[in-house]
């Protein structure tokens, strides 16, 4: 936009009207993409701006080969038209661009010179300025190439990476990381929207007493099934994370108190009457579950202990069973 805004004065001052008219109204143009990109964050905003940019920046250069521009120096700007055309279309568009822009720059330079060409150039300068072009156009085409595969590698790391951070490798659920940020996430809109959400935490029982008997590994296999069990028994807005080492930590969204004692007793009879099988042997696993309903006035973190509290409470009272927080008071 500065270049071509400059070199348009200098034009107008030296009496070359033609010259000077292209280059101001294509800096116009430039800075009218510019504006279109910083200020209008649509996506069409962008593809209008860069389509704006890249076609008026190639009939700028396409003129200037025409014309010769000043002293016959008009089409070494066509270098600008790779890097920027790669850069702003990406790979593929950015190719057909370039495609069609060689086509037509051999078009007047070789087949419709007569009739178009405003000046005169060598034969040589002709082909080496088309070698070149294509020698350029090649290098920001492998550039951008490259550019792009680094990109998507990046991204591709950093979405394993997020995932990785959230995740529990055991059993495949969230983590507890994973768990607390749907926490807040569905904190945030409780307070939006009023709609009552639950929580529960569940506990396996006597869990050490199977890692004694079986050993770590199958202790390690009831984990899985038990997380597959649960997850089977939710729906599908539910949360269910890996809270502690054989803690669950259950979002049940827009559940109140009764719901989510109700689901979660369906989850704990479906553990009684189907036992697991561990290398090859039924056993019999049971839970104990601390429910919360989330209320007004009531932050996360004391949420989180009240069920937490109930769960304890479950386990004192026999393990095995759902108790709810305000059973507690
Ligand atoms: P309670 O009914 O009171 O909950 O008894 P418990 O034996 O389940 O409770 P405790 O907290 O004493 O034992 C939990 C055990 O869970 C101890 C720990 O070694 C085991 N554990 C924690 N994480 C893992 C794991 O990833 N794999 C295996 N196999 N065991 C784990
Ligand atoms: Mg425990
Ligand atoms: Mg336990």
């Amino acid at each position: 936009m500065s270049i071509t805004f400059v070199l348009g004065f200098r034009a107008l001052f030296a009496n070359e009207m033609g010259l000077a008219l292209t280059l101001l109204v294509a800096s116009v143009v430039f800075a009218v993409s510019q504006r279109l990109q910083v200020r209008v964050p649509t996506k069409e905003a962008r593809t209008t701006s860069i389509s704006l940019l890249i076609s008026c920046l190639m009939i700028l250069t396409l003129l200037l080969i025409i014309t010769g521009g000043k002293d016959n120096t008009g089409p070494l700007w066509i270098y600008l038209v790779p890097p920027v055309t790669m850069f702003f279309a990406g790979f593929v568009r950015g190719l057909l661009a370039l495609i069609a822009y060689t086509v037509v720059c051999a078009l007047i330079m070789f087949t419709y010179n007569d009739m178009l060409l405003l000046t005169q150039y060598s034969y040589a300068f002709k082909t080496r300025l088309l070698y070149s072009f294509l020698t350029v156009s090649f290098l920001s085409a492998f550039y951008e190439f490259s550019r792009q595969k680094s990109y998507d590698t990046a991204l591709y790391l950093k979405e394993q990476f997020e995932r990785q951070a959230k995740h529990d490798h055991l059993t495949q659920l969230l983590n507890r990381r994973g768990g607390q940020e749907y926490l807040e996430h569905e904190y945030a809109r409780f307070l939006r929207n009023k709609q009552p959400f639950a929580i529960a935490i569940a506990d396996i029982d006597r869990f050490k007493n199977i890692n004694d008997t079986l050993g770590h590994e199958h202790g390690d296999e009831v984990l899985r099934q038990i997380s597959k069990a649960f997850l089977s028994k939710l729906r599908s807005e539910d949360i269910l994370a890996r809270w502690g080492g054989e803690e669950f930590l259950f979002i049940l969204v827009g559940a109140n108190e009764e719901n989510a004692v109700k689901a979660l007793e369906k989850i704990r009879n479906c553990l009684n009457t189907n036992p697991l099988v561990i290398n090859g042997e039924k056993l019999e696993v049971t839970s104990s579950f601390g429910v919360c309903e989330v209320n007004q006035g009531m932050t996360l973190s004391h949420a989180v202990k009240q069920a937490d509290k109930a769960l304890y409470h479950a386990k004192d009272t026999g393990r095995n069973k759902v108790c709810s927080a305000s059973s507690l008071t």
